[in-house]
């Protein structure tokens, strides 16, 4: 049955139910009541042109959910009641891709469209290109996978190779198909790519929301979509108002028995987006069009951007794809994103805005950053009230002033800038800023090393410090614990009921208990979570420490060089070096953390208190089987027949270890297709072996 039917026939069945009050005795009642729920959600969250009242769809909602309740065996995965999920109490599960979500190359400018234009023609060798153009979609992307007519399962971008599983919180996108006919274009699994978005009117309503609730607005759209996926409840999920537009199949599986289809299976872009509309998704049907050569690409994407502040959602730009599917194919892709598609960004947004305040902030590493104050200005979908003046040279350059009118500008993710300043706008009363030259937190005397261009504290006992330190240890990507974010961490500070980053372990809940807005649910919590951090893996306790410029995937390479946190003590310069990826700069400062006693002394603190300090894998191993033990690999280009993060994962399983870059550290090579830059810099070392995909499989296989 179709979703697309005429108004005037779904009117009469609905006025049917409604007017007679027409009970549903049968099955086959159940079944056509369902459908025609379906037809309405269509025509409500697809459509947008609903031909009943919210009412009238409750009463029959209601309706369907009561003969379910009566007679389970009326229920479909399918039908409109099952929406609804329950609440998740543990985190979201991982799953794998069917294939990577890749980035897009970017394009900014006429010629950059014309340049790529010419590089698909010669890779084609056809004399004109037929594209197909449609809106970059600036919201948080999902994939749903469809089998057998059925959606089993959605996930987020994740890394792009891995997702979290968003099944509950999607079906609470009401414009997201439960199912769909898809085993009549002969299809049996599909995976399907999308964007989630809020509308700019959603979103506007949803942040006078958290005002009204005291919470601080969210920056954007995007933000708020990409947030709303992560919920816990998807009953929630499903009062955020998110919308999702479909615009590409990216991987699909044909039916056993070709003789059920009775349409066509696509061969280009274009009918994929008219097979996703026809099947009831909203597919960018009425926004794409398909144009034979570049230069109408190029003005279907100015006419666009000249419309953008018209659209009802946030675009950031428009995405030109290879219309047809055989030639996307032999274009194939890079190890970053696909060769037949392109996105081409709008230019930045400017606005102009007094300059009102300058902060300035001591950062985690004694770093002090001006930060202008600005009178509130909208730009692009974003308020903008703050933004970084980054140093002194900044400032000094750009010639900014107090009261100064200034040029600010958004382009695309990137956090706002200020452009410079307008002098001919000043009217005398504007003040030079003065940089200070003590600490605003502890008054003690700023330094600023010859290359550097920041002023920083060096006050290790500096109060803004220790509170920005804890805060980063306590952050998502170090230690993560749960409820104790940086409200916590400052709150606590001010209250004296913690000092330091081993005082997050000895924390009196007894006086917390005491405080406004702890209960003891909340305090479990809290405690819970303090308990479970001890656990994480070594290299987020050494993300966590804040070395300056050790970041996440420095952190990963030093774990993998040691058993136990406090090894690193004991390297020097040179053999830190020898690390793939570590520079002087990096070497100097991992020295001088470990110089320091009163880092030691804490380090042995978190050690008595029960962080972990060693490096799981290798202890793992020790007990278990540990063929790959002291063999390190690293794994390059695309894989055909494992994943990536499958075969890292076997690899580690067998007390093997990955590593980040080429070096004479490497033992293993694994070459997938499209291998790069890895493959050339490995064959200069002899000592590397280097493996096909086969070959590495059948080294795991050997007894
Ligand atoms: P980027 O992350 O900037 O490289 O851009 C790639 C992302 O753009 C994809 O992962 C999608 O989430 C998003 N996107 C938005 N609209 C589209 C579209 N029409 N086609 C492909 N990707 C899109
Ligand atoms: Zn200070």
């Amino acid at each position: 049955m179709a979703l697309q039917i005429d108004d005037g026939e779904l009117l009469t069945t609905t006025r049917g139910w409604i007017d007679a009050d027409r009970p549903v005795n049968s099955l086959e009642d159940a079944l056509a009541l369902q459908q025609l729920l379906r037809q309405h959600e269509h025509k409500y969250y697809v459509l947008n042109q609903p031909i009943i009242s919210d009412w009238e769809y409750d009463m029959l909602y209601k309706k369907l959910e009561k003969a379910e309740a009566l007679n389970p065996q009326f229920v479909r995965a399918n039908s409109p009641t099952q929406r609804v999920g329950s609440s998740l109490n543990q985190g979201f599960e991982t799953v794998s891709h069917i294939v990577p979500m890749l980035s897009l190359d970017n394009s900014y400018s006429a010629a950059d469209l014309t340049d790529w234009d010419r590089k698909v023609r010669d890779m084609s060798k056809l004399a004109e290109v037929e594209y197909c153009i449609e809106p970059k979609f600036d919201g948080a992307s999902l994939s749903l996978l469809y089998d057998t007519d059925l959606l089993v399962r959605s996930a987020t971008r994740g890394d792009g190779v891995q997702g979290d599983d968003i099944t509950a919180n999607s079906k609470q996108i009401r414009n997201i198909p439960l199912s769909a006919n898809f085993s009549q274009f002969g299809l049996q699994q599909v995976e399907i790519r999308g964007e989630v978005m809020m509308t700019k009117a959603a979103f506007a309503d949803y942040n006078s929301s958290l005002a009204r609730e005291g919470t601080g607005p969210l920056a954007n759209p995007r933000n708020a979509a990409a947030g709303s996926l992560r919920l816990k409840d998807p009953r929630e999920v499903g009062r955020r108002k998110l919308e999702a537009f479909l615009y590409h199949v990216s991987w699909f599986s044909k039916l056993e028995n070709p003789a059920l289809a009775t349409r066509p299976t696509p061969t280009t872009h274009a009918q994929m987006l008219q097979m996703m509309w026809d099947l009831g998704f909203k597919s960018p049907m009425h926004e794409m069009k398909v144009v034979q050569g570049i230069q109408g690409v190029i003005d279907y994407c100015n006419a666009y951007e000249a419309i953008r502040d018209e659209l009802p959602y946030e675009i950031d730009g428009m995405v030109v794809k290879v219309n047809n599917l055989d030639l996307q194919e032999r274009l194939g892709m890079t190890t970053h994103h696909p060769r037949w598609a392109m996105a081409y960004k709008f230019k930045a947004r400017q606005a102009t805005t007094k300059l009102i305040g300058v902060d300035f902030q001591v950062g985690r590493t004694g770093a002090v950053t001006p930060v202008a104050k600005l009178e509130p200005v909208y730009l692009g979908g974003v308020t903008v009230s703050s933004i970084s003046m980054h140093n002194a040279d900044y400032i000094s350059e750009k010639d900014l002033r107090l009261g100064d009118t200034v040029l600010v500008e958004r382009a695309g993710d990137v956090i706002p800038q200020i452009v410079k300043s307008l002098p001919q706008f000043r009217q005398g009363h504007e003040q030079i800023i003065v940089y200070p030259k003590c600490c605003p937190a502890c008054q003690s005397t700023l330094f600023k090393e010859a290359d550097e261009a920041v002023w920083r504290c060096i006050n290790i006992e500096c109060p803004a410090q220790v509170v920005e330190k804890m805060i980063h240890f306590v952050s998502k990507d170090a230690l993560d614990i749960k409820s104790f974010g940086e409200q916590q961490v400052r709150k606590f500070y001010q209250d004296d009921l913690l000092k330091d980053i081993p005082g997050i372990y000895t924390l009196d809940f007894e006086r917390i208990g005491t405080l406004d807005g702890f209960g003891s649910k909340s305090i479990d919590n809290l405690k819970q979570a303090i308990a479970a951090s001890k656990q994480q893996p070594l290299h987020r306790l050494i993300y966590g420490l804040g070395i300056r410029h050790v970041g996440e995937s420095m952190a990963k390479a030093l774990a993998q060089q040691v058993n136990h946190l406090l090894d690193i003590e004991q390297f020097n310069t040179e053999q830190l070096l020898e690390i793939p990826d570590v520079g002087p700069k990096v070497a100097a400062s991992i020295v001088q953390f470990f110089k320091n006693p009163q880092n030691i002394e804490m380090l042995r603190q978190l050690e008595d208190l029960g962080l972990n300090m060693v490096q799981q894998k290798q202890a793992a191993t020790a007990m278990g089987e540990a063929r790959f033990s002291g063999l390190s690999f690293l794994f390059t280009g695309t894989l055909s027949r494992l994943k990536r993060s499958e075969a890292e994962a076997q690899v580690e399983k067998l007390g093997g270890s990955i590593l980040g870059g080429v070096s004479s550290k490497l033992h293993y090579l694994v070459v997938g297709a499209d291998a790069g830059s890895k493959l050339e810099k490995a064959k200069k070392i002899p000592a590397i072996t280097i493996l096909s995909e086969d070959d590495f499989v059948s080294l795991m296989q050997q007894e």
